[in-house]
């Protein structure tokens, strides 16, 4: 899949161009178009709970907070999941260049939807935004590799360049559609303006479409700059080959029509109305149910030999450090913008500000944070057999940001707002977690497994996001459960949120003790010869 494929022809031309920061002029075009594209993600996530939690008639959903989690927890799970699809896709059948190009369109479309006023709009929103960013994250990165020949050496840092695009866009896009969508000084110029402040919500969303459009514009002007970079379906295929393709997307439809078909007849043949909660079941049996199985095939196949056997291991070990990676940090979208929204003290110096501003601070310490880690990193060699300690190091900061969390949790108890500095600190060991694990993640499930199965360890990666996400919004789930006061003593009735980060970070470093004792026996089967 995307990182794997062969260096095309236009590659050896881009070797010599060197006109955006010393790299081809390509990398501006996938630069901006991913900005702006995680622009439009990061400014919807901005909004996403708050909008679902706030009572219809202040313009939101009115979903409690348990729902909302839910929502959130399928909907970002899909998003990194169906990666894995476009992936193929692009591979076979689009080529990468044209998988970005519709996955842009699917996703401003997405942003339309959330736009407009509608629980039925809301859904088909975020459908359409899972859809199309399965098609456009995993190949745009995958455009971005084919800039560079195998041996060209900018490659790495034209995929931290590319990287700060990505934080670019998600720390700008909050400010932006988080200030239109619950700042009330916008919501008194739309009342000036005859316009329902309740509908800021949708401007909110709005600005994300027209921050994906920018990005789509700029992406078909500038799109000749890529040159052959992606434009073709990954192996010229043989027609044996396109027919095999075929017949696998064939079945894979069949399926996943038979399952949709499955469940719907489940559903209108249950005497009670579904609820979130067992759509959220049946998901949870999907998606374990998938990833266990496709594990078991990895690590049983008779294909391997047995160092690569032993090394599929290794990336299995990865995987699980992922997950519990992703399931905390990807609470930033749920349980820290609760935390934000109704603990914290939203303001500095006397200048309040929006609860979802805060979703912009972890891309804006890693933008200001990479050059230092990518120079700590360099210092450090042996890349294969420290990416054990790497991934400790990050669990560590993540579980370490919610135990810091704990003090916020106590000292809001009372009914007063934290301090900004707890939610702060919180998101600053997020972000050193996110610079020790992110980076080193995929390249080393990739140098780990076999070269014929590259394409599956991007995927694995991607499934690894989608199934921590996942976690995480059950953590979400139960948030207000560990909000709830005892009516009569005023005390916290389900353990108080502090117990709740207690769990998250005890869960946290549980597994930081696991990857550093793993990392010496792992260490050994990766030097293992045979
Ligand atoms: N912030 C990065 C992005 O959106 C990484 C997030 C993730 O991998 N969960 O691409």
């Amino acid at each position: 899949m995307a990182h794997t494929n062969a260096p095309q022809p236009s590659t050896i031309a881009a070797q010599s161009d060197r006109s955006f920061f010393g790299h081809p002029r390509g990398l501006a075009t996938l630069f901006f178009t991913e900005m702006w594209e995680r622009f439009s993600y990061y400014g919807m996530r901005a909004i996403l709970v708050l909008f679902m939690t706030t009572a219809t008639v202040d313009g939101g959903l009115g979903f409690t907070k348990a729902d909302a989690a839910i929502t959130y927890g399928l909907y970002t799970s899909l998003v990194f999941l169906l990666p894995v699809l476009g992936g193929w896709l692009a591979d076979k059948f689009l080529g990468m260049q044209r998988a970005v190009l519709y996955g842009g369109i699917v996703i401003m479309i997405g942003h339309i939807l959330l736009a407009m006023h509608g629980v039925a709009t809301f859904y088909a929103g975020l459908a359409s935004v899972v859809i199309g960013t399965g098609l456009l994250k995993p190949n745009i990165s995958g455009i971005v590799g084919q800039l560079y020949s195998e041996e060209d050496r900018r490659r790495d840092s034209g995929f931290s360049i590319f990287y700060m695009g990505i934080n670019l866009g998600a720390c700008s896009a909050p400010l932006v559609c988080g200030w239109l969508a619950q700042d009330p000084r916008f919501r008194s110029m739309l009342q000036s303006w005859g316009i329902d402040p309740a509908n800021s919500w949708h401007f909110g969303f709005g600005a994300a479409a027209v921050g994906m459009f920018f990005g789509l514009l700029q992406y078909v002007i500038t799109g000749r700059h890529l040159g052959n970079a992606g434009r073709s379906p990954a192996v010229e295929p043989t027609a044996e080959a396109r027919a095999k393709a075929r017949q696998t997307l064939g079945i894979g439809t069949a399926v996943i029509v038979l399952v949709i078909a499955g469940l719907l007849t489940w559903a209108f043949n249950k005497s009670e109305p579904v609820t979130k909660a067992d759509v959220n079941g049946v998901y949870t049996w999907i998606l374990f149910g998938s990833v266990g199985a496709f594990f078991a095939w990895l690590l049983t196949s008779a294909a391997w030999k047995p160092l690569e056997r032993r090394r599929l291991v290794v990336v299995f070990v990865l995987f699980l450090g992922s997950c519990v990676f992703w399931s905390v940090f990807e609470q930033a979208g749920s349980t820290l913008t609760f935390f934000a929204d109704e603990r914290t003290r939203n303001s500095i110096f006397g200048w309040s500000f929006a609860s979802s501003w805060w979703q912009s601070v972890n891309a804006g310490l890693v933008v200001l944070c990479a050059p230092l880690f990518a120079w700590i990193w360099a210092k450090l060699d042996n890349f294969d057999r420290s990416s054990m300690i790497r991934f400790a190091i990050g669990i560590f900061f993540v579980g370490l940001g919610f135990a810091i969390l704990i003090g916020g949790a106590l000292a809001s108890e009372g009914g007063e707002r934290a301090s900004p500095g707890w939610l702060f600190s919180c998101y600053l060991c997020h972000s050193i977690g996110e610079l020790c694990l992110s980076p080193v993640g995929l390249s080393s499930m990739t140098r780990l497994a076999p070269q014929r199965v590259q394409g599956t360890m991007l995927g694995v990666w991607f499934v690894s996001i989608s199934v921590g996400t996942f976690l995480g919004s059950q953590v979400a789930g139960v948030y207000e459960e560990f909000t709830k006061v005892n009516l009569d003593t005023g005390a916290p009735a389900g353990g108080g949120l502090a117990d709740l980060f207690k769990a998250v970070a005890f869960g946290a470093l549980a597994m930081t003790v696991i990857m550093a004792i793993l990392a010496r026996p792992v260490a050994k089967l990766i030097d293992a010869k045979k």
